[in-house]
C-alpha cells in the first residue's frame, strides 16, 4: 500500500459521463466484471443516474462498486429539481458520488460553496464523496495553480467538521486542461500537485494528509496508467474516455494493481 495506509488501497473509477444506452451499458459492466479476475484494486463505475438500477442489479454479488456522477446537497426527499439525494443513491447501492467535477463547476457553474454543501451531504448519508479538484489551463500558465487547489480544498476543510468529512472522502485531482483532451499531466506533474494536496492537508491534520485517498484524472489511458500510479502520492484514477471500452478500462485497472 502507497504509505503503507491501508486506506490508500488503488482505486479506478469509470465516470460513464452522459454516456450509454441499456444494452451498451450491460455490455460494458458485464465485460468489467468477466475481467477483473487477478486484478487485485478497488473498481468502481459510476453510470449516468438514469441506468444506476440496472447497473447496480447487474453489480448484485460483484466486487466492482457503484457510484453516482453527482449527488444533492439536500440529504432527504425535497423540492430539489432534477437532483438525486444520498437516500436515493444508497437505496439502489450507490457508495459513492463524484463531486465537483470540473464539467459541473464549468458548465453548470456548481462553486466550492455548493459543492462543499454536496460533499457534507454525502458524508452525511453514508455516501463516499469522490471530491475533484483542478486548475484551468490559464491557471497553470499563470501559476496559480497551488492557490487554486488550496481555495478548491479549503471550501471542505475549513467547514465547522472540515477534517473529519475529509477522513471520508476521496480526492481527485483533475487538471481541467487534461480532461477529456488526450492531454495528459506528466507523472512528475502530477504528483508535485498530489503532494501539494498532502502538503496543505498536513497543516490542519497529518492523518488525514497521510491517509487520504487521492486519484488521478485527466486522459488516463493503457498506456500512461502505469507510471501516473506509480507515483508516491497517486493511489489511483478517475477515468472517463478509457471507461467506457472494456479493455481500456481493465488495462487501466492492471495497471493500478
Ligand atoms: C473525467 O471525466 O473525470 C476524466 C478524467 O475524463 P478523461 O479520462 O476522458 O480525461
Amino acid at each position: 500500500m502507497k504509505g503503507n495506509n491501508d486506506m490508500r488501497r488503488p482505486l479506478v473509477a469509470g465516470n460513464w459521463k452522459m454516456n450509454g444506452t441499456q444494452e451498451g451499458v450491460i455490455e460494458l459492466i458485464d465485460g468489467i466484471k468477466s475481467g477483473l479476475d487477478g486484478i487485485n484494486v478497488e473498481v468502481l463505475v459510476c453510470p449516468p443516474a438514469i441506468f444506476i438500477g440496472l447497473v447496480g442489479a447487474r453489480l448484485e454479488g460483484s466486487k466492482v462498486k457503484l457510484g453516482a456522477q453527482n449527488i444533492c446537497q439536500q440529504p432527504e426527499s425535497g423540492a430539489f429539481t432534477g437532483e438525486l439525494s444520498a437516500a436515493m443513491l444508497t437505496e439502489f447501492g450507490c457508495r459513492y458520488a463524484i463531486i465537483g467535477h470540473s464539467e459541473r463547476r464549468h458548465v453548470y457553474g456548481e462553486s466550492d460553496k455548493l459543492i462543499a454543501e454536496r460533499v457534507a451531504a454525502a458524508v452525511a448519508g453514508n455516501v463516499t464523496p469522490i471530491f475533484c479538484i483542478g486548475e484551468l489551463l490559464e491557471e497553470r500558465e499563470n501559476g496559480t495553480t497551488e492557490q487554486v487547489i488550496a481555495q478548491q480544498l479549503d471550501a471542505v476543510l475549513n467547514l465547522d467538521n472540515g477534517i473529519v468529512l475529509l477522513k471520508e472522502t476521496v480526492l481527485a485531482y483533475e487538471p481541467v486542461w487534461a480532461i477529456g483532451t488526450g492531454k495528459t499531466a506528466s507523472p512528475e506533474q502530477a504528483q508535485a500537485v498530489h503532494a501539494f494536496i498532502r502538503s496543505h492537508l498536513a497543516k490542519q491534520d497529518e492523518a488525514l494528509a497521510a491517509g487520504i485517498k487521492i486519484l488521478y484524472g485527466g486522459s488516463v489511458n493503457a498506456a500512461n496508467a502505469e507510471k501516473l500510479f506509480g507515483m508516491p502520492d497517486i493511489d489511483g484514477g478517475l477515468i472517463g474516455g478509457a471507461s467506457l471500452k472494456v479493455n481500456d478500462f481493465l488495462a487501466v485497472c492492471k495497471a493500478a494493481g
